[in-house]
């Protein structure tokens, strides 16, 4: 069976190995004579995984024992309130940056529970940039700042780790696992698995165990950090097979790709792979500000509607997948996840540049 080259934004590809260790699995993990699937998340056995899996995220991104990881469910639209409900307690105040729908999304979202404070945005110009932070507008008391790491719709990140008084909240849901990130510059980190981390089901926290303090008395168990965390992420049934794939992935990460710096080098070359070619060619443009490009989504256009729309379903018939922009935006749009190969970049530059000698 050839593989297509699938560039959607999420769920995404995953590595070919990691599908065939579970599919050699699927009948029978170990010798325990059962799937993954099948066994109580109580066991013995299971245990060792989901323990494994938090050891290798731990060891991968370099996690001290000042933060607590929490394995939960509901992605991050889940956290968009869950972070309010827990954090924005104390002065029931925190700042947000909006640099994109997702991040639009959290700040309206903790509105909900107190008072929200847009203290930057770039949506005047279409998200194309990462808005500058003006320190002097944030508020140094607030319960935290809220930013949007990789803005997965309009294909822009953040450059560095902003600095602030307050904890740092970050949504890291298609960035995280890209590249090394300094986790101890947070007070909290979210991100859905489906993207760059395995499958749909499971969203990752990575929290400062001292703000779990601030969970208050009261909340949903469910969506409580303290009673999550007090219960070893098996307050309910976890996401048993999602976490299994998890650790596979972080397993492949660490062995054959050599950890998240060499991921990174991988992922820089892939962006810049089309990103030199968006920038020479007569058809298609990137639309965001070249100091705020994404390495992880990578958005362009032909200025044409029809012209994209054909392009995508030509590049479909090639096996280059899910090309076309999120339906907000329009246009086109290659997600690089850590899974997707050099390969799949090279097929997709070779063939925008075949359609391109056709439209011009
Ligand atoms: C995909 C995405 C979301 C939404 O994630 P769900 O897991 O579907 O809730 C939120 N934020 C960012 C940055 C995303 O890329």
């Amino acid at each position: 069976m050839p593989r297509v080259y699938n560039f959607s934004a999420g769920p995404s590809m995953l590595p070919l190995s990691v599908l065939e260790k579970a599919r050699d699995e699927l009948l029978e993990y170990g010798t325990f004579g059962q799937s993954v699937m099948e066994m109580s998340h109580r066991s013995k056995e299971y245990l060792s995984i989901i323990e494994g899996c938090e050891e290798k995220l731990r060891a991968l991104l370099g996690i001290n024992e000042d933060y607590a990881v929490l394995f939960l469910q509901g992605g991050a639209w889940t956290q968009f309130a869950m972070l309010p409900m827990n954090l924005m307690t104390v002065r029931k105040t925190a700042d947000f940056v909006l640099s994109g729908y997702w991040a639009k999304k959290a700040y309206t979202e903790a509105e909900k529970f107190g008072s929200a404070n847009a203290v930057a945005s770039s949506e005047p110009d279409s998200f194309s940039y990462i808005p500058e932070i003006d320190e002097s507008k944030l508020d140094p008391e607030a319960d935290y700042l809220h930013i949007c790491f990789n803005n997965t719709i309009y294909g822009t990140e953040f450059r560095g780790i902003p600095e602030s008084a307050a904890p740092l909240a970050a949504d890291v849901s298609s960035m995280l696992l890209s590249r090394p990130l300094d986790t101890a510059k947070f007070g909290i980190l979210y991100a859905g698995a489906q993207k760059n981390m395995g499958i749909a089901g499971l969203t990752v926290v990575i929290i400062r165990k001292s703000l779990i303090e601030r969970s208050p008395e009261g909340l949903p168990s469910m969506l409580s950090y303290k009673v999550q965390h007090g219960a070893a992420s098996m307050f309910n049934t976890p996401p048993a097979y999602a976490i299994y794939m998890m650790s596979l992935v972080l397993e492949w990460l660490e062995s054959e790709i050599g950890g998240l710096e060499a991921m990174h080098e991988i992922n820089r070359e892939k962006a810049r792979i089309l990103y030199d070619y968006l920038d020479e060619s007569r058809l298609f443009y990137p639309t965001a500000r070249k100091d705020s490009r994404s390495l992880m989504n990578i958005c362009f256009v032909t200025g044409d509607k029809s012209v994209d729309m054909l392009f995508c379903s030509e590049a479909k018939k090639r096996g280059l997948l899910n090309l076309a922009g999120h339906r907000l935006v329009g246009g086109v749009r290659a997600s690089l996840y850590n899974a997707m190969p050099i390969e799949g970049v090279t097929a997709l530059r070779d063939f925008m540049s075949e359609f391109e000698k056709g439209h011009i």
